[in-house]
């Protein structure tokens, strides 16, 4: 048996506030705990909303928390050709398709109104020569993974099942989540296969994240299905909840760890309040 692994992924798209906490302190627990390791990863695919700056906060305010890491800390945007060598196994099966749509396309696809984030859209490979008028066109495109192949490729979906810690073997149902994007349009990676691909390299035994994540992990077990990567056992923690009973969101300019910090609040404080 493996040694226990676990991991905080964040992205640095902003600074952290209590929910980061929670999520961060649960997992590194969890390691202690276990006599494990806890890794941090930094998830800055998305060179458009990342900022070095966060990336630096989010060192600072962990170590504020008295957590501490292995070394080096792994960067997504410095493994990029990882991501690229899966999605280039999934394409040499057949498993995936070029989307050239625009977000509002998929959305009157689907008829659903702009503002509703699930998006399990299915669409449908394109015709070669329709395929080669885009292209020829320079219309940038994504790649999605195709759930019609990856049925057919794994004999259907019931074989795939998840660990979910305290709740025993769950059935994934990747098909809620439609054809998934591998590669965006914009970045060329997707949050999906870098996750996939990243918790096997790094020998993740166990995901420890927010529920919010949970739905994710239906899809992220076919991926490792096809691309025949372990499955590590999963734990989604309840989400957070401020005083209006709304979870800590970035959006919602939730109080940041550094505004607590700044404020006086201590790590002991904090912890104690979190309860972890
Ligand atoms: N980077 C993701 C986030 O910040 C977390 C990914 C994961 O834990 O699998 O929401």
């Amino acid at each position: 048996m493996s040694q226990f692994t676990t991991r905080f992924a964040p992205s640095p798209t902003g600074l952290l506030h209590r929910g980061h906490a929670f999520s961060a302190l649960t997992a590194h627990e969890a390691a202690r705990a276990a006599g494990g390791r806890f890794l941090l990863r930094i998830e800055d695919i998305d060179a458009t909303r990342c900022r070095p700056q966060f990336e630096a906060a989010i060192l600072e305010d962990l170590a504020w928390l008295e957590l501490t890491w292995e070394t080096p800390v792994r960067r997504q945007s410095e493994h990029l050709a990882d991501y690229h060598d899966a999605l280039d196994r999934l394409r040499a099966r057949g498993l995936t398709y070029r989307c050239f749509k625009t977000r509002k396309e998929i959305l009157d696809d689907i008829g659903r109104a702009p503002h509703d984030p699930a998006e399990a859209y299915v669409g449908a490979p394109l015709s070669a020569a329709e395929e080669a008028q885009l292209l020829a066109e320079g219309r940038p495109y994504a790649w999605r993974l195709s759930l019609a192949a990856a049925r057919v490729a794994l004999g259907g979906f019931e074989g795939l099942d998840f660990v979910e810690d305290g709740r025993g073997r769950i059935q994934a149902r990747p098909e809620t989540a439609g054809d998934v994007v591998l590669a965006r349009k914009d970045v060329g990676v997707a949050y999906h296969l870098a996750v996939v691909v990243d918790d096997a390299l790094q020998q993740v035994t166990h995901v420890i994240r927010g529920e919010d994540l949970a739905e994710a992990t239906h899809i992220q077990r076919l991926l490792q299905a096809l691309l025949d990567l372990p499955t590590p056992v999963y734990r989604h923690h309840p989400l957070l909840r401020g005083p209006h009973g709304r979870r800590y969101a970035k959006r919602d300019q939730a109080e940041t760890l550094r505004d607590l910090r700044w404020r006086g609040v201590t790590p002991e404080a904090l912890r104690a309040e979190l309860g972890v």
